[in-house]
């Protein structure tokens, strides 16, 4: 019998995606520089303005989905799924309606269901870059969807 859960492993080298409502554009870029140098020994993503503008003024190679509100954090969301992006820095902003709001709370569903570290505020990404895990590997136990898909198909 396969287990409810398997292990997944984040890798010592942090998938990241950064991304920042438009009033934390600034904070994220100025923790990215006063961060560069442990940000640069991982592989860096963003949405569409924010990597561009972290690219631009902090000098880190960041690759650009969608801007936000055009899909991006759903294309963040699937990289989730699909295992590809494991460490999340989202700047979002508290007080200020978004359009995409369905699509900032789908992520961070996603990011819970799959036990991804995500910070959403400056302290949070601050504790997390500084963990000794951000030089290690972790293991942590993610849904096995492969037995669930299978249990549910069987049984509905
Ligand atoms: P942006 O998207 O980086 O393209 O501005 C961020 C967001 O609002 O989700």
């Amino acid at each position: 019998m396969s287990s409810d859960y398997i292990t997944f492993t984040i890798g010592k080298k942090k998938n990241i995606a950064l991304i920042a409502h438009d009033n934390e554009k600034p904070k994220l870029i100025s923790w990215c520089q006063e961060n560069k140098e442990i940000l640069s020994r991982h592989n860096l993503c963003g949405t569409g303005t924010t990597a561009r503008m972290i690219a631009d003024q902090a000098g880190l190679r960041v690759k650009a989905y969608n801007s936000g509100p055009l899909g991006g954090d759903q294309q963040i969301g699937a990289k989730i799924v699909e295992g590809q992006i494991d460490f999340v820095v989202f700047f979002s902003d508290p007080l200020t309606a978004q359009p995409h709001d369905p699509d900032v709370k789908a992520l961070m569903r996603i990011a819970q269901v799959y036990d991804i570290p995500m910070a959403i505020n400056k302290a949070t990404a601050d504790f997390m870059l500084n963990s000794r895990l951000m030089s290690d590997t972790y293991d942590h136990e993610v849904i096995n969807f492969q037995k669930n898909v299978q249990e549910r198909a069987k049984s509905l």
